[in-house]
């Protein structure tokens, strides 16, 4: 791949000179400002009000109430991230303490270490510094190897408590800079599973402690106890509450999706999956697994006492945010037995990450001002269409928010209900007690809704009854399972449903993927290669070598090292024009309606795809996985 890759500016635009001497207020700004993080005016707003906020700070440090507050000294990092200013090179990013300590580490000349939770070891950090030296010192242990050992320090210039980290380890000490934030959250994570989850096992033991260091075989020692001991420790008991708190903030502050609670024959395993991929982030011993299990399961008001069943159920609860208010979190919960016990998963469903604006989705703005066309309807249907996984339940929760206004009765019939939302009448698809997607259709005719959503119509009943209510006088959003807009037009005619009915209901269809977007953090420029142009099938102007500048990512720790960060939506809106309609009577192939539909101004998938690659959204990689080229032109 031609690859032209960006210097790191960082190393060009720093004062050079100023190593191991924590540089002033002012020459920080400066670098910031240097860097492209810090606008001119915002340097000047904190250098003017610097001693105030400082004082303000200070304050609310003191302040009784705040628990574990510490007692130290503001930095100037903390202060300067306490303005909440938006990156210059970002508006929709903010200056936060590490990204200024990043910085500051920098101008010290000391390597500076983004902590990625998931690559630490909590057994090395537990067994070499208590919870109180680490909390007092703001030191965090990353790693070690080889007669030395790499720690996260807030201070790396205090030599003292090197020296004195040095005595307490034995090895030598590596210092790397982090933010006193950072530090602090890994502490009270890591620690405080630690410890509850070792307090939970002494309980199990019957107070037979083992000390410190590796204990004995669990395998053997739960045969031993499990007669006697295991039932002894309760669901209830404040370890395990506190366990299974920790776990659950860890997963929201690493964005992950699910969490795994898996028993393996010596240990039980807590994977999470973040970004698409899983990983391994604690071990359980295993007489603790069944409690935490219990607590979970508890906490989802399953039965308890049954083992042996899979069970659903849902735990409503709030994720802290930065600012400390927190946001309600819906977690949906299954259990499975398997071999070594029971399996649990969690998975975890972010409002902030399903109940979106509509301009957040990711769409074009001729997209969106069609979309927006398409809800302002007071009747008729909207189709969303895309596989599993494709975000159309973001889509449809979103459209229903930005439309749900307290004179609208907004229904929904769902299989499953995705998100509990208070806005909207949630129906779940119940089969055994006959809620069906056609029978609650025709139950929510009489109760006349304004608006309904289908989950989803798979056959040709719910398709009649969802034509019949658009008909008569509701605006109805579903999805069906197709690939793209134009086939979905036809497949409504598989389903039985008359062309005249399709031509006096559906007012728009819209496709969808998700893909990846290129972290912002790492990315560089790159050429795609003529090959690559011609997969994409990108028309380019004929006599001369095409060229295409795209990004990608170079993998990096805010990223976990994929180059990938977050997802945006592709959409292909198919507005049922004139043209269209006319198509439709006249019973045209897929092919047919969708020339029409591009002569009516419709992108296709790729094409918006290609637009985002272009724009240095996505990867080419990514393109080439979410979309395919379209049979019909
Ligand atoms: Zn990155």
């Amino acid at each position: 791949m031609a690859s032209r890759t960006v210097k790191d500016n960082m190393e060009q635009s720093l004062p050079p000179g100023t190593a191991r001497r924590i540089p002033s207020l002012a020459e920080l700004c400066d670098a910031l400002v240097g860097l492209g993080r810090l606008k001119p005016g915002h340097r000047d707003e904190v250098l003017a009000r610097c001693a105030a906020q400082r004082a303000h700070l200070q304050r609310q440090r003191l302040a009784p109430r705040l628990k574990g507050a510490e007692a130290h000294e503001v930095t100037d990092a903390e202060l300067i991230a306490s303005f909440h200013f938006p990156l210059a090179s970002d508006p929709t990013d903010h200056l936060d303490e590490d990204r200024v300590v990043e910085v500051q580490a920098k101008m010290m000349g000391i390597p500076y270490a983004h902590i990625d939770p998931l690559k630490l070891s909590p057994e090395l950090i537990t067994s070499t510094v208590s919870r109180p030296f680490a909390r007092r010192h703001c030191v965090v242990p990353l790693e070690s190897g080889n007669g030395t050992i790499k720690v996260a320090m807030a201070d790396p210039l205090n030599e003292e408590l090197v020296d004195e980290l040095q005595r307490i380890t034995g090895r030598r000490v590596e210092a790397v800079m982090a933010s006193r934030k950072a530090i602090q959250k890994i502490i009270t994570e890591i620690y405080g599973f630690q410890s509850s989850v070792s307090a939970a096992e002494e309980q199990v033991r019957g107070g037979e402690s083992t000390g410190p260091g590796p204990g004995p075989d669990l395998g053997n020692l739960e045969q031993y106890f499990r007669l006697k001991k295991v039932d002894e420790i309760e669901a209830t008991d404040r370890h395990i509450v506190n366990a299974v708190e920790y776990l659950l903030h860890y997963a929201f502050d690493n964005r992950a999706s699910d969490i795994h609670v898996e028993p393996r024959r010596e240990a039980a395993v807590v994977r999470m999956r973040i970004d698409g991929v899983l990983h391994e982030v604690y071990r359980i011993p295993k007489v603790v697994h069944p409690a935490i299990i219990s607590r979970i399961k508890m906490m989802a008001r399953m039965d308890v006492a049954e083992r042996r069943k899979p069970q659903d159920g849902r735990i409503k609860t709030a994720a802290g945010g930065t600012g400390g208010e927190g946001r309600e979190v819906e977690l949906r919960v299954s259990t499975l037995p398997v071999a070594f016990g029971e399996k649990v998963v969690l998975r975890i469903f972010d409002p902030e990450q399903i109940l979106v604006e509509l301009g957040e989705l990711g769409m074009y703005p001729e997209e969106l001002e069609a979309y927006e066309r398409f809800i302002a309807r007071p009747n008729g249907m909207l189709l969303v269409t895309g596989p599993t996984g494709s975000g159309k339940t973001t889509t449809l929760y979103s459209t229903l928010r930005a439309i749900a206004t307290p004179e609208v009765n907004v229904v929904t019939i769902e299989d499953p209900i995705e998100m509990v939302v208070e806005e909207f009448n949630q129906v779940a698809v119940q089969p055994k007690v006959d809620i069906t997607f056609p029978q609650m259709l025709r139950t929510f005719l009489r109760q006349d809704p304004d608006i309904i959503m289908v989950g989803e119509i798979r056959d040709a009943e719910t398709a009649e009854y969802a034509v019949q209510a658009a008909l008569t006088g509701h605006l109805v959003l579903s999805t069906l399972h197709t690939n793209d807009s134009p086939s979905t037009v036809v497949r409504l005619r598989e389903l039985g449903v008359d062309r005249f009915l399709i031509n006096s209901t559906l007012v728009g269809v819209v496709a969808q993927r998700l893909v990846r977007k290129v972290c912002q953090n790492c990315k560089v420029e790159e050429l795609l290669t003529p090959d690559q142009i011609a997969l994409l099938d990108i028309p380019m102007r004929s006599g001369r070598a095409p060229e295409l500048k795209v990004a990608r990512g170079k993998g990096c720790a805010r990223c976990r090292g994929t180059g990938l960060y977050g997802r945006t939506g592709l959409f292909e809106v198919l507005d049922v024009t004139d043209g269209i309609r006319k198509l439709v009577s006249e019973e045209a192939d897929v092919a047919v309606i969708a020339r029409q539909a591009r002569a009516d101004g419709m992108r296709t998938l790729r094409e918006v795809a290609v637009h985002k690659l272009a724009a240095g959204l996505t990867s080419f990689e990514e393109v080439m996985r979410v979309t395919v080229q379209e049979e019909h032109r």
